[in-house]
């Protein structure tokens, strides 16, 4: 299947090209004749399947069609709203790669920097506008934005949406939106509450499911690192040093735990930034700048600054912390290995993580691999803990060895890279 099969006109093709994609996606298979008969679509996938344009490539081609017949409506036909400032950026970034042979206008605004000249773009006139929730609102508030005209919604990540509090600007939202249009979900996983608001903006919806095993566990290679808490920097040193990774995304729980990771990165010679939300708006975008140019070898990033992070050659991912909600595993190692390209991820599993790796694997329906002896592994025997607060039924081992006994292929490695 090429995207000519797909009935896409020739501007478009031709800005695919220059992208270098040769062939769809298989969301971007599945989706594209859907979208572009108008059907409403409810989309279960994740970042790093192709999913943008899944999206875009219909939009644009219906716009482009829209434009030829009447080319003075210069209204906003197309709205994107997506969780993440960096989502945002990144999405716009992809309208205009997708759309340089048309005359079509793209533009994005978000939060967190002055509305000026997101104002003026507005004002100049835009066919599509990418947005989050609280700057969409507020200019709609102030007068600037007007979705009378809107034939295309999506509603990108809608449970990363959820989490982060944004259902109430949701609801708001969807009252501003004409109801004769399209409309587009998409959503990494589908708890009762992302079906229910699923429910609420679409109509009759085709549906189109990529399993995340599919798009990204099945083919980044991945292994568990067991280690003490306190000897995690080192391992996370010693394996900066030692894979032949260009370029590292480190991934911490927290916001104090990313500057900490950085801070002692530095302190050995390794170039290192961290990306999460205390930092200004600028200052990430620099430090994904920085990364992306390879002036950085490392970037640390919290899970919600690294929504949207897309680096093509992202050779390696390194869970520091193992994350609680196992979905959140699967979108950070889809960070590397991105559309069709094999990647690594490596996990740090300490005593506390045995449970959530416990839900990771069970989500991901797979055993990861375990790294034996690499020079910080912690064999259970640990002076780590008080008396009191050992594992009961020796839980700790059991687990290991459950994993260890389970292995399939990826024993006997050190840490170095098995490719
Ligand atoms: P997305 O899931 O939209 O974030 O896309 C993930 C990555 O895959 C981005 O870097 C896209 O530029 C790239 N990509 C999307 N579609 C294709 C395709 N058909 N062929 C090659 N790369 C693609």
């Amino acid at each position: 299947m090429t995207f000519r099969d797909l009935h896409l006109v020739e501007p478009i093709l031709e800005a695919l090209a220059e992208q270098g994609y040769e062939n769809p996606t298989p969301i971007q298979e599945q989706s594209i004749p859907m979208l572009l008969r108008g059907k409403d679509l409810l989309g279960c996938a994740q970042t790093g399947t192709g999913k943008t344009a899944a999206f875009a490539l219909p939009i644009l081609q219906n716009i482009f069609l829209d434009l030829e017949r009447n080319s003075r409506n210069r209204k906003i036909k197309a709205l994107i709203v997506t969780p993440t400032r960096e989502l945002a950026i990144q999405i716009d970034e992809s309208f205009t790669a997708y759309s340089k042979y048309t005359n079509i206008r793209n533009t994005v605004i978000f939060g967190g920097v002055k509305q000026g000249k997101q104002t003026q773009a507005l004002k100049r006139g835009v066919d599509v506008l990418i947005a989050t929730p609280g700057r969409l609102l507020d200019l709609i508030n102030q007068g600037f934005i007007s979705l009378r005209d809107i034939d295309y919604f999506v509603l990108d990540e809608a449970d990363q949406m959820l989490d982060m509090g944004f259902i109430h600007d949701i609801r708001r939202l969807l009252t501003y939106l004409p109801d004769n249009r399209q409309s587009l979900f998409f959503s990494a996983t589908m708890p009762p509450s992302i079906v229910k608001l699923s429910d609420k903006i679409l109509g009759e919806p085709e549906k189109v499911t990529i399993k995340p095993e599919q798009a990204t566990a099945e083919r980044v290679e991945q292994a568990i690192f067991f280690v003490k808490k306190r000897d995690k920097t080192k391992l996370l040193i010693h394996l900066i040093n030692t894979e032949d990774a260009n370029t590292s995304l480190v991934f911490s729980r927290t916001k104090h735990g990313a500057d900490k990771i950085v801070k002692l990165l530095r302190r050995n010679d390794i170039m290192a930034e961290a990306i999460h939300g205390n930092k200004s708006q600028n200052a990430r975008q620099r430090a994904l700048g920085n990364f992306k140019e390879g002036r950085t070898k490392v970037l640390v990033a919290t899970d919600i600054a690294a929504r949207g992070i897309d680096v093509s050659k992202l050779s390696l991912v390194i869970n520091y912390d193992l994350p609680n909600i196992p979905e959140t595993y699967v979108h950070r190692i889809g960070r590397t290995g991105r559309a069709r390209e094999s990647g690594v991820a490596y996990s740090f599993c300490d005593m506390s993580e045995l449970d959530f790796l416990r839900d990771i694997q069970k989500l991901i329906k797979q055993t990861i691999p375990v790294v034996q002896d690499h020079p910080y592994m912690d064999d259970g025997s640990g002076d780590d803990y008080e008396p009191d607060r050992r594992p009961r039924n020796n839980k700790w081992q059991n687990r290991r060895n459950k994993n260890n006994n389970n292995r399939g292929g990826g024993n006997g490695r050190s840490g170095g890279r098995r490719r």
